[in-house]
């Protein structure tokens, strides 16, 4: 076996994974993890959940794929329940985040056209934010190791100072069409959105006649404690963009309008698999977990817990600067390289990303069980102990 016919654009642990229940995963030798990345904030119920194996094993007996050119139930279902648990009226389905973001981008430059004409086309992003990797989402991308070899990028785009209300009001004008921002920057290191700044970004949209577009890829579908981010902050955006987490493992990615934003019209947008039956009837057995069966409710008990416990390792140990983020979506800052903590943390069976140049990132399970925090936690003790 050779990794050489995989394209080298990931730096990866040696590792191997070939199984994985709940957030327990195991390598070709056995070995046990313990998964306090989730794939990054997807695997919501952790792996190998009997809901999503249930319905990925009814769906696939039935039908898969169609085509969006005609209608299946699961589709509609599922645009029915996310609806029916937001203040937002339409879905476009597609399967990812960074196909999302796209939408949002596309929503944002329709309106402007609409409302405004040829000139209101600005889109205004954070810096330190993360929105995916195609060449639209880069535009938005407020993180020039990540633009830098792949210039020129769309057009119109303007970044702004995240928390900064003065630079936002000094950018905003008539011409601008959309605000792109994650209420929590995920990647960018765990940056949560003051709310006093959120609700400026709301007024001064509402002045100018933007969207607010919120990235909810990563800190939504119940990893805030509520199930879309938004909610945590009393702030309701025009377009939710999401994904990660929606499928739990199974790849589906949504964008969800209000009235407002709701300016696609036939042929102005397509996904060959977007929204397909069996993407669809996994999210609604995922969601139906989250929501229905009472996980969500559970997230602010878990992180409370948890956080009791980081802020204990946090008065042991100096090397830890702060504990930062809202429910399961944890950051840890370090004054060491995080790169090479990550690297001990996986040595001692504790798998952790970091986020930012400075952050290790905690991203368990929504289901996750205290025991298994208590066993991350002690692994992390082990690991800070190396540094003293
Ligand atoms: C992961 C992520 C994306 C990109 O999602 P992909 O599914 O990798 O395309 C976009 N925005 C945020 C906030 C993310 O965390």
């Amino acid at each position: 076996m050779s990794e050489s016919n995989i394209m080298n654009t990931y730096g990866r642990f040696g590792v191997s994974f070939e199984k994985g229940i709940g957030c327990k995963l195991y390598d070709s030798n056995g070995m046990e993890y313990i998964d306090f990345v989730s794939g990054v904030a997807v695997n919501c119920l952790g792996h190998s959940h009997p809901s999503i194996i249930k319905a990925i094993e009814e769906q696939s007996r039935k039908v898969m794929h169609i085509s969006n050119y005609y209608w299946n139930s699961k589709g509609i279902e599922l645009a029915e329940k996310l609806c029916s648990l937001s203040e937002h009226d339409s879905v476009f389905f597609c399967n990812s985040g960074t196909e999302a973001m796209e939408v949002g981008i596309k929503v944002a430059r329709k309106y402007g056209k609409v409302h405004g004409g040829e000139s209101k086309n600005v889109i205004i992003y954070m810096k330190e934010s993360f929105h995916g990797r195609t060449m639209g989402a880069l535009s938005v991308t407020g993180q020039e190791k990540y633009q830098k070899d792949f210039k020129p990028l769309i057009g119109g785009t303007k970044s702004v100072k995240f928390n900064d209300i003065k630079d936002l009001e000094d950018k905003m004008n008539e011409n601008v069409c959309g605000v792109i921002m994650e209420p929590i920057q995920g990647e960018g290191g765990i940056n949560v959105v003051s709310i006093e700044y959120l609700k400026a970004v709301k007024k001064l949209c509402e002045e100018n006649n933007a969207l607010l577009v919120f990235d909810e890829v990563q800190c939504g579908i119940g990893r805030l404690g509520t199930l879309f981010a938004y909610e945590k902050f009393g702030v309701v955006p025009d377009v939710v963009c999401m994904a990660k987490a929606l499928g739990g493992g199974f790849p589906i990615g949504a964008a969800m309008v209000n009235k407002k934003a709701s300016v696609l019209e036939r042929g102005d947008h397509g996904s060959t698999f977007g929204g397909n039956p069996l993407a669809a009837a996994v999210s609604l057995a995922v969601l139906k977990e989250l929501v229905d069966g009472g996980v969500i409710s559970k997230v602010d008990e878990k992180s409370s817990y948890i956080r009791a416990k980081l802020g204990i390792l946090k008065e042991k140990y100096p090397i830890i600067q702060e504990i930062k983020g809202i429910g399961l979506l944890i950051g840890i800052k370090l004054n060491v390289d995080v790169k090479e903590f990550s690297k001990r943390c996986f040595e001692n069976k504790l798998l952790a990303v970091t986020a930012g140049k400075d952050v290790i990132r905690l991203l368990p399970p929504l289901n996750v069980e205290n025991e298994d925090i208590d066993k991350a936690v002690e692994i992390l003790d082990k690991v800070l102990k190396t540094y003293n």
